[in-house]
């Protein structure tokens, strides 16, 4: 069956503020009737890493922040810590990078938790029994909230063609473990050149997998908790980026299948189609926008509302097949609308209300 996905284009009149949009396709898309008052929500963004200019701008939450307060939910934005070594790496770091972006209390009025804890060791395991995964491993806040809006900046993705709703629940929402599940084949391994055998991730490693004399050495005990990485003062623990492209976007589904069942489906995506960079907001650097600014969009289906936005964007670049093939021509970002429809999640047939 068609879900439903409101769309707005950015046209207004001088005196309309484009957030009065944003606001309206949030009620459109039943955010009232959704979640109660007292409610812990989760209000789901990426906060772009430093020296990013393409991400979200912290403004657009401001709407949807204003509905929650006037609902009495006590909204907090949250973020995960990252898988790669960078500005978002632990819950300081990452808090630090949020407030220098413009995402902070003075700008916003709401609290901003990592919700996978102070180095991403705050993991919860749902099952989810799939093609590919039994369970994944989920952000424990963003777990235990009572819902979630999920606000993504629709973009190019260098590993799953786009990034939108699918991608910011699913890697968005994962611990670093399950970041590394989704990204990874194999164990992580040691740099060499880099390592001191200083020992810190052999006394913190709780599956007794690292060995340590001159050098450290992961051994086959190694269960992918991905914590070795965060603690390593050298960054000297590496992660194998080897996952296939068509696997990691597959796992993704099944990850955002995950986290859209543990919280009973009591979420919103909006999505944001401005500053189309064809590249991840995690990069600290951006190339410029792919096409024009097209609008935001509203559905309560993760599958549907990246669909749309995806055939936004073919439509603004007058492309028949997959607009983002352009740039990763290795890439096949339809196995993400493939995937859901096999394992029965979500619909990419919709029907686009404009409002
Ligand atoms: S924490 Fe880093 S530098 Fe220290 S032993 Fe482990 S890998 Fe080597
Ligand atoms: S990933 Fe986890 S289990 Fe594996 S070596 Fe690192 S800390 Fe140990």
């Amino acid at each position: 069956m068609a879900s439903k996905v409101y769309f707005s284009t950015l046209k207004c009149d001088n005196d309309v503020s484009p957030l009065s949009k944003i606001k309206k396709l949030a009620e459109r898309c039943g955010i009232r009737n959704i979640f109660t008052k007292k409610e812990l929500i989760a209000v789901k963004v990426h906060f772009g890493e430093l020296g990013n200019t393409a991400f979200l701008r912290p403004v657009y939450l401001r709407p949807v922040l204003e509905i929650l307060r006037e609902m009495e939910t006590n909204p907090y934005l949250t973020d995960t810590n990252t898988l790669y070594l960078g500005m978002r790496t632990n819950s300081v770091d990452h808090l630090h990078n949020a407030a220098l972006n413009g995402f902070n209390y003075s700008t916003l009025q709401a609290p901003i938790i990592i919700a996978d804890g102070l180095r991403g060791e705050s993991n919860i395991s749902v099952e989810v029994n799939l093609k590919l995964l039994k369970s994944v491993n989920l952000a424990a806040d963003i777990v235990n909230a009572d819902g979630m809006v999920v606000v993504s900046h629709f973009k190019g993705h260098e590993v799953s063609g786009f990034g939108g709703a699918i991608k910011n629940v699913s890697m968005g929402c994962a611990s670093r473990q399950g970041k590394m599940e989704m990204h990874s084949a194999t164990r992580p391994t040691i740099k060499e050149d880099n390592c001191t055998g200083c020992a810190t991730c052999a006394e913190h490693c709780f599956s007794e997998a690292i060995e340590v004399s001159e050098k450290a050495f992961i051994t086959d005990k190694c269960v992918g908790c991905a914590k070795c990485i965060a603690l390593c003062p050298e960054g000297a623990v590496k992660v194998n980026w080897d996952e296939t492209t068509d696997n990691v976007q597959r796992k993704m589904v099944e990850y955002a299948y995950g986290l859209v069942k543990t919280l009973n489906s009591k979420i919103i995506y909006i999505n944001i189609i401005t500053s189309v960079s064809p590249a991840c907001d995690c990069h600290p650097g951006n190339d410029g926008p792919i096409t024009n600014d097209i609008g935001f969009l509203s559905s309560t289906d993760p599958i549907a509302i990246d669909k749309a936005s995806f055939d936004l964007i073919k439509k603004s670049l007058k492309d028949d097949g997959d607009p983002f093939k352009r740039i990763y021509d290795y890439l096949d970002s339809n196995i993400q609308f493939r995937h859901a429809e096999e394992i029965g999640f979500g619909s990419a047939e919709y029907e686009l209300l404009e409002i």
